[in-house]
């Protein structure tokens, strides 16, 4: 049976693209300079038998499938490279149960962390990770995401509390549970997350929730110069104080960011903070946070007072890299997503800045700096081979430099077919243990082949 018989065999015509846009749109992703590959087919399924039944057919014939969120993802994680089934998610996007009570939400992976926050509001709860795009739960739980809150609450692996799971032979296997701690076995929840669909596939997904909190405040705080606020950073979290979010923009970041929102924020390193707790908690915090960063030379530290102006700040953080992709509209942008530790922030991101001008780029810094997180974006000709490995020397000297301090290649946005070379030199010892995996859950190594590491 051919690969299009044998989809019809198993799901309606209508839920079976071949051509066309839709094949276009899982060619390729959002905010990439990688190449893109069509898949030869995209599938819609509805329920977990359909995405069991399309990966029993397509183990049985050796032909690669490529699980599908929203697409967002940095490193080519969703490209087909090697063809296949792209298995698209997003029709899978109930949110199925919320238990108030007990701060937990069982979802399928195709709800989007908007759509969930959405329907959270009325329960007065919220989930935290907040990727600058809306992206699905189910593909962030790919990534192992975090975004703007995670110095707060963490990243999805410290959200997901269990998982339903598809494997790669289509049986159906669950991890985890509805509770906020086990003990039982080898932590799988914490092996599938972050496994990019290279393990198997999401149907169902148990989230951690929390309530909204009583008081919030947002801050900026303007420095001279880039290092002067990734120190300023690190002291306001090792104070040890709760601080929600810890953002850094550097001038160029904010001069895109006022162009794409019409926003005239001034036009230098700036730090976006955000206070929450209790007022009187919140009051404190933000008096010591001022002090911090005057000490380390900001020259001007602003309240964003009402409701209004914080949603647009952080409007405005969450739209930062479209805003730095939208300065070079005919390149395409590549981003570095090093994570170090507090102390060695200031320094690699001052080797950054440096890195990229000798390189001749127009680059922009920014990042989760409370974790120690930054990216360096810089847009780039894919077409132009010359420019094109200038970039990834520059990519691999950011990486080296974080490795140097003990640092990792990767805080958020994950492997990828795009970072394999990176994590050789990051984890070469542990790989073997990580391919053993690979073949235990896929042993036809049809799961999304040629991420994470080549087979
Ligand atoms: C403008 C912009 C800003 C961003 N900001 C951030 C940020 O602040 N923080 C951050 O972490 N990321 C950020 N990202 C990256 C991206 O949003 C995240 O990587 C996100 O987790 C991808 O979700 P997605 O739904 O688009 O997944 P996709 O890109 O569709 O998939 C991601 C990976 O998960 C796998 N996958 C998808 N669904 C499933 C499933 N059901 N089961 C198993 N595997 C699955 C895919 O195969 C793929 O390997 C940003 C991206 C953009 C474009």
């Amino acid at each position: 049976m051919d690969l299009l018989s044998g989809l019809r065999s198993i799901l309606p015509d209508d839920r079976i693209s071949t051509g066309g846009e839709e094949i276009e749109r899982h060619s390729g992703a959002i905010f990439t300079y990688h190449a893109s590959r069509p898949p030869d087919a995209v599938v819609y399924p509805e329920s977990r038998e359909e995405v069991a039944e399309v990966l029993r057919f397509a183990n049985e014939r050796g032909v690669p499938v490529v699980p599908f969120g929203e697409g967002s993802s940095l490193e080519a994680h969703t490209i087909p490279i090697r063809g296949g089934i792209s298995v698209d998610l997003g029709r899978m996007d109930g949110i199925l149960e919320v238990r108030p009570e007990d701060f937990v939400a069982r979802v399928q992976p195709g709800v989007t962390h908007g759509g969930l926050n959405a329907a959270l509001a009325e329960h007065g709860l919220f989930f935290p990770v907040d990727p600058g795009w809306d992206a699905s739960i189910g593909g962030m739980a790919g990534t192992n995401a975090s975004g703007t809150n995670a110095v707060r609450y963490g990243a999805m692996r410290d959200q997901v509390l269990g998982l339903e799971v598809v494997l790669a032979d289509g049986t159906v296997m669950r991890t985890g549970g509805m509770v906020m701690k086990s003990s039982a076995g080898y932590h799988l929840t914490g092996l599938f997350v972050g496994s990019e669909g290279t393990l198997g596939v999401f149907t169902e997904i148990v989230l951690r929730l929390y309530p909204v909190p009583e008081h919030i405040l947002a801050a900026r705080a303007v420095f001279p110069d880039i290092e002067a606020a990734g120190r300023a950073a690190g002291a306001v979290i090792q104070t040890g104080m709760q601080v929600g979010r810890v953002e850094l923009v550097d001038a160029r970041t904010v001069g895109a960011v006022n162009v794409l929102k019409g926003t005239d924020y001034a036009i230098a390193p700036t730090l976006f903070l955000e206070f929450s707790g209790s007022e009187a908690g919140v009051g404190h915090d933000v008096e010591a946070a001022r002090a911090i960063a005057e000490a380390h030379g900001c020259e001007r530290f602003e309240f964003e007072a009402d409701e209004a102006a914080r949603e647009k700040l952080w409007e405005a953080r969450h739209e930062a890299g479209l805003a730095i992709r939208d300065l070079n509209p005919d390149k395409k942008p590549m981003t570095t997503d090093v994570c170090v530790p507090l102390s060695d922030l200031p320094g690699a991101l001052r080797h950054a800045r440096e890195t990229i001008e000798a390189a001749g780029f127009d680059g922009a810094i920014l990042g989760h700096v409370g974790d120690g997180n930054y990216h360096a974006v810089f847009p780039v000709d894919p077409d132009d081979a010359t420019e094109l490995e200038r970039a990834e020397a520059v990519n691999g000297e950011i990486v080296d430099h974080a490795l140097a301090c003990g640092g990792t290649c990767t805080g958020e946005h994950g492997i990828g077919s795009g970072k394999i070379g990176s994590l050789e030199k990051e984890h070469g010892d542990s790989l073997p243990f990580m391919r053993g995996i690979k073949r235990l859950a896929d042993p036809n190594g049809i799961m999304n082949p040629g991420k994470i590491f080549e087979e």
